[in-house]
């Protein structure tokens, strides 16, 4: 991705140099600006390692940081590897896209090290979404079932077993959970996609039972 070669009238680009995830109250840049001033202060030899969010960074190593909203950024995570560490845990990042930031290793996040929060939590978000897509599919699944012949439902007497939807009627009729209804509460069912009434799960067979 060429951003650097934005023509003339192109939008100018974002301010990527201001880009690391905030770890406290203070303005990132205001931060990063701070303590970049002051690496050049110490600027001595060139460390073996610096302190990142989530652990020792190295030289050559891979790492990601947030490009945050609030600074400017579209709150998105760029990949790139440490290129230079300095004194003051100041470290230079080499972008996967060609772009390099230098600030505060405390913004940077290691690859090999746990995930930042934000992105754990990303991943746990991203589990229901997808078990309520099945559901979906499966209720779907429910309105092409080919349906037995169904008789006329006859009322429950005595100590008979009815119908869980309209406790009235004989259950005539069973799903492929096991829950039985009767025919009439089943063309219903079966005409809304409906899922099992008991269990709720996606009715994908119906068969005729005799009692
Ligand atoms: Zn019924
Ligand atoms: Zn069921």
């Amino acid at each position: 991705q060429a951003r650097g070669l934005n023509g003339g009238g192109a939008p100018p680009p974002p301010r990527r140099g201001l880009r690391g995830r905030r770890v406290d109250s203070t303005p990132a840049h205001a931060a990063v600006g701070a303590l970049g001033a002051m690496g050049n202060v110490f600027l001595g030899p060139e460390p073996e390692t610096a302190q990142g969010a989530n652990g020792v960074l190295r030289k050559g190593q891979r790492v990601q940081t947030q490009y945050t909203i609030d600074e400017g950024g579209d709150g998105q995570w760029y990949k790139g590897a440490v290129k230079r560490l300095y004194a003051g845990n100041i470290v230079k990042i080499s972008y996967d896209d060609g772009d390099t930031w230098k600030g505060s290793a405390a913004y940077v996040w290691s690859m090999s090290g746990s995930p930042p929060p934000a992105q754990q939590a990303a991943m746990m978000g991203a589990g229901p979404p997808v078990m309520q897509a099945t559901v979906v599919q499966g209720v779907a699944v429910g309105a092409s079932v080919q349906l037995p012949n169904i008789p006329p439902s006859e009322v429950a007497v005595g100590n008979e077993p009815c119908c869980p939807v309209c406790t009235e009627n004989k259950m005539d009729m069973a799903f492929q959970c096991g829950h039985r209804v009767c025919g009439s509460c089943l063309r219903g069912i079966h005409a809304a996609s409906a899922p099992c009434p008991v269990c709720r799960t996606p009715i994908t067979q119906v068969i005729r039972i005799f009692n």
